[in-house]
């Protein structure tokens, strides 16, 4: 009675198993889980053990078809919960009516896109479409100091890159003059002032909670100072401020700067203008006069969001439903536009294509697709609780969209060099992927092969192991640069060690590989590492770009430099 019902329940347990890894359940894995279901009812692992050893090696004779027929029979919620994947979906969004909801991606072009960026452009592009919506591509060049035209290119090419389209695309640098107007509106009715006090003036009084003298000047006196500021009047230093709360608890609203003098030209717009407005600003117009009805921004702006109502009641202009999110950031890595350019610039990294970074260059030349990083992000949602996910995440995903379409070679990296006696003569057609129909290699065999050096350091003399699908050999002699072995048979030995190969027919290339850049907060000088080795000679049929597996290796993304093959690798 007892044994029976530790047979049904390992059962269970290991036709699930078998389904989820392709019809051979793991015995340990399955005992591990009929002990948690059934140890606390008083049955001891020593019954259990036996008993779902057994049930394992039954269930594994049976074809995945017969598996998958038997759980249907016993426990179908749970062949249905395996079938299904994991969708990962937004949470509706409030206020929102179908056809209405307009969502905008707002970056500076003042550098490369990360993944943060991509967690922002893709929950505001899924809303749109969600909600039969409209998405805005705009950029926040109002600060020429930074913005590149190269940046503005790139930020166009990474959003295609990702999949993301746009509805509409314009510069929040297009609309000055109507952010002059409206400036000018604010200073008639006593919301604005210019001030022209020191830096240090405006940061003393500000922390008193002091009015400086600019603030009690009329609109008269200060329009006419505003219109010396936009005609070069004044110099560098003199900025407009809104009229807000000195003595406000909210730090954000003690008369915040709205515009500033900036000498330098705008990328766009040459020494058109010289006076730019500040985020404060430019982002609450902008998200209420493009009509956008769910602007989302990350939760450091939090405390400057009664600013922005305020910028906007005070222009008698729409408010938006503000939305916050926390930023994205990823251990060991900088997610910060801030953070890299440093890096660059000092040479710490190669550019921003580095694979050590979470620019969405980096990550594609690695072999991170943009479906992952779409996948990834939403499955960090739109809360506002700050987390750092590690990049495990991001490589897991991409690892399951990857697995299924990648064609597989050998690659030996550190390679030795192995002898093999009575060698059959072989040629041997190959699969590029054991389940999924990929197509074939086809290699000839002689009594020569590499193995990589890691197996080797394994090794013992005597030993058996099976040079992957293709026989055994028996090892007879180790020493430095060569081990002499022999052909002991063709046929599946359990418990043997499969090992990948390359003959002398071998292409030389490298994979790169990245690990965190920074180690409890320090760069690490040896985050990129160089593994060379022979890969067997189909890679070098293998296209630019191109993503494949390296057995027992892991992902590696292929690029041709200068004739030569170099790897990148993703992931295991
Ligand atoms: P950075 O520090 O990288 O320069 P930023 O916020 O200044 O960040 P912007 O180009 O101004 O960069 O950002 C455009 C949009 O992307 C903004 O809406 C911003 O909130 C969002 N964003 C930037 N970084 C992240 C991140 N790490 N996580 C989530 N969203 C982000
Ligand atoms: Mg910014």
């Amino acid at each position: 009675m007892l044994s029976k019902k530790i047979e049904e329940t390992a059962k269970i347990y290991a036709l699930q198993n078998a389904v989820q890894f392709n019809g051979k359940a793991n015995e340990k894995a399955v005992i591990g889980k009929v002990i948690a279901a059934l140890g606390k009812n008083g049955f001891k692992p020593k019954e259990i053990i036996p008993a779902v050893k057994s049930v394992v090696e039954q269930i594994n004779h049976l074809s995945l078809k017969e598996q998958i027929s038997e759980l249907e029979k016993i426990a179908p919620d749970l062949l249905h919960r395996e079938k299904k994947e994991r969708v990962f979906k937004l949470p509706p969004l409030p206020y929102a009516e179908d056809g209405k909801v307009v969502t905008r991606f707002p970056p500076e072009p003042n550098g490369y896109l990360h993944i943060g960026h991509a967690k922002a452009a893709v929950i505001d592009h899924e809303y749109a479409r969600m909600y039969n919506g409209k998405f805005i591509l705009r950029f926040d060049d109002t600060n020429p100091e930074n913005a590149a035209i190269e940046f503005y290119d790139a930020q166009r090419e990474d959003l295609q890159w990702l999949g993301i389209e746009w509805d509409e695309e314009y510069n929040t640098s297009d609309h000055l003059k109507i952010h002059y107007q409206l400036a000018e509106q604010l200073i008639r009715q006593g919301d604005a002032y210019v001030c022209r006090c020191p830096p240090e003036e405006i940061r003393k009084k500000r922390f008193q909670r002091k009015e400086c003298r600019c603030r009690n000047l009329s609109s008269g006196e200060n329009i006419d100072m505003w219109n010396d500021m936009l005609s070069s009047g004044f110099s560098k230093g003199v900025i407009l401020r809104l009229k807000g709360d000195l003595h406000s608890s909210n730090t954000a609203m003690h008369d915040p700067t709205l515009f500033r003098i900036i000498e330098k030209p705008h990328p766009i717009h040459g020494d058109r203008y010289h006076v730019w407005p500040t985020y404060d600003f430019a982002g609450a117009v902008e998200d209420s006069i493009s009509g956008v009805t769910h602007p989302f921004r990350t939760k450091e702006y939090e405390l400057r969001d009664e600013c922005y109502f305020y910028i906007l009641e005070r222009l008698h202009l729409r408010k938006p439903h503000l939305m916050e999110f926390s930023r994205l950031s990823i251990k060991g890595m900088p997610v910060s536009k801030r953070r890299i350019k440093p890096l660059i610039e000092k040479g710490i990294v190669s550019g921003y294509d580095d694979i050590r970074l979470p620019t969405l260059r980096g990550l594609k030349r690695r072999g991170i697709l943009p479906e992952t990083i779409k996948q990834f992000v939403i499955s960090q949602g739109i809360s506002k609780v700050e987390s750092t996910a590690p990049f495990s995440l991001v490589e897991a995903i991409n690892r399951k969209i990857l697995d299924p379409k990648t064609r597989r070679y050998f690659f030996v990296p550190n390679p030795v060099k192995i002898v093999v006696k009575n060698a059959p003569k072989k040629r041997i057609e190959l699969k590029l992927h054991p389940t999924k129909d990929l197509g074939k290699r086809v290699v000839e065999t002689g009594s020569t092969f590499y193995i990589p050096k890691d197996d080797v350091q394994r090794m013992k003399t005597g030993e058996t192991f099976r040079l992957k699908e293709l026989y055994n050999i028996r090892i007879e002699k180790i020493s430095d640069d060569i081990i002499t072995t022999q052909y002991v048979g063709e046929e599946l030995l359990p418990d043997t060690a499969k090992i990948q190969w390359t003959t002398d027919d071998h292409i030389c290339m490298s994979v790169f590989v990245s690990k965190p850049l920074f180690k409890n907060e320090k760069y690490d000088p040896d985050s990129l590492q160089r593994i060379d080795g022979y890969a067997e000679k189909a890679v070098a049929d293998i296209y630019e770009g191109e993503i494949i597996q390296f057995e027992r290796f892991g992902f590696v993304r292929i690029e041709k430099q200068n004739s030569k093959i170099v790897g990148f690798f993703a992931h295991k």
